[in-house]
């Protein structure tokens, strides 16, 4: 067993405060990684404060990581010890179901085994990446491309592929119009990725704040949702929508932003339901669609597009003893655009 530093929630809603725990020991197909930077995800507080129901407690937060390889196991082919890697949102499914097969193990039948909030296949919990180190099977492991700063990466983990994966699915590129709803973690991705594609983004935002900031990342035009007739006056005038909003909102409206046969792609995942119009849907043909972060195979793919792109994420790293106040940040919509931890700073805990 590997005795582990990180912070946890000890209850629903309670502050993280730091924690020490136990990791598996490297079996042969593992990798035991230093983690480096570990983002922070709105689904992390979503979890930490139980809002989707279910949740294990303590709970170590954290999936989107960026690490050193600090040892292999007797048979990882993959990686080797001092390599950088990346780990997401889930380590490990069960290999065999159509969805695995396909490499989309995030639709896994049995079910994926998550970063944190899981349970491994010996039934034990998982606990994520606000930890100085975590050991996952190599067939669960990403390679990092060189070149980007890693603190910009670790958000990819889990923003970059859950806005990477739908883009791709439903083709967005050249000559389509994209609505991005909801300029936090997951939206700023949405705009730098669907820029790259080729297509022309718009950003829809509550208020004019971010409005800078959204040309700086790549939008060619912004609409603040808190002015009265904003999505009246552009109604169907988009292929496609990305909502990546955390809370309940109003979906009829931004659905009249499409075109006839235009798709709403949700990936917000707001812990109450959203009522939906019947009327929104039918008059113009309209898909309403969701995502789940992305397989194995398509995190790749897109961290290497990102390398080819030069794209990473907009940080602000943090030691780890700010974690609280960054989650209140973060649910008032105040960061620019992810919270990311510098692991370094478990160091200074005193564990
Ligand atoms: P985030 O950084 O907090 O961004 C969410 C954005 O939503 C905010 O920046 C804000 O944008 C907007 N927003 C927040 N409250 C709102 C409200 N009441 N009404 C309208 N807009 C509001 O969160 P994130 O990390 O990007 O995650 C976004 C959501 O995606 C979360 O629910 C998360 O759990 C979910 N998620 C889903 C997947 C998946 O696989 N589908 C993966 C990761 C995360 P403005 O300030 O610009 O208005
Ligand atoms: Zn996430
Ligand atoms: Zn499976």
């Amino acid at each position: 067993m590997l005795p582990t530093k990180g912070y946890a929630a000890h209850e629903a809603g309670a502050a993280l405060a730091s924690f020490t725990f136990e990791r598996r020991g490297v079996r042969p197909k593992d990798i035991l990684i230093q983690i480096r930077y570990c983002g922070v995800c709105h689904s992390d507080i979503h979890q930490a404060r139980d809002e989707w129901g279910g949740s294990i407690f303590p709970m170590v937060p954290g999936h989107e990581i960026v690490g050193t390889v600090a040892q292999v196991g007797a048979e990882v082919k993959k990686f080797r010890e001092g390599e950088t890697v990346g780990v997401g949102c889930f380590v490990d499914s069960c290999r065999t179901c159509e969805s695995c097969m396909k490499g989309l193990e995030q639709y896994c039948e049995a079910g994926m085994v998550f970063t944190y909030n899981g349970l491994d296949k010996d039934g034990k919990p998982t606990y994520g990446g606000y930890s100085d180190h975590i050991v996952v099977d190599e067939d669960y492991v990403l390679n990092i491309p060189d070149g980007l700063s890693l603190e910009g990466v670790a958000p990819l983990l889990c923003a970059g592929i859950t806005t990477y994966s739908p883009l791709r699915q439903w083709g967005v590129g050249k000559g389509h119009h994209l609505a991005v709803v909801g300029l936090g973690g997951l939206g700023h991705m949405a705009v730098k990725i669907g820029r790259a594609l080729g297509a022309e983004v718009t950003v829809f935002s509550r208020s004019d704040s971010k409005r800078e900031d959204a040309t700086r990342l790549g939008a060619s035009d912004y609409a603040s949702t808190s002015q009265e007739g904003t999505c009246t006056r552009l109604a169907r005038t988009f292929d496609f929508v990305i909502d990546t909003v955390s809370a309940p909102h109003d979906v009829n409206a931004h659905l009249d932003l499409l075109k006839t046969d235009g798709t709403y792609i949700l990936v917000g995942v707001p812990p109450e339901a959203i009522p939906v119009n019947a009327f929104s849907l039918i008059l113009r043909r309209r898909r309403l669609v969701g995502s789940l972060i992305g397989g194995i195979r398509e995190t790749q793919e897109m961290l290497n597009f990102c390398g080819e792109h030069g794209l990473i994420s907009d940080v602000e790293v943090i030691p780890i003893s700010q974690i609280n106040d960054a989650y209140e940040r973060v649910l008032q919509g105040a960061v620019r655009f992810r919270f990311v931890i510098d692991m370094a700073s478990l160091d200074h805990e005193g564990l």
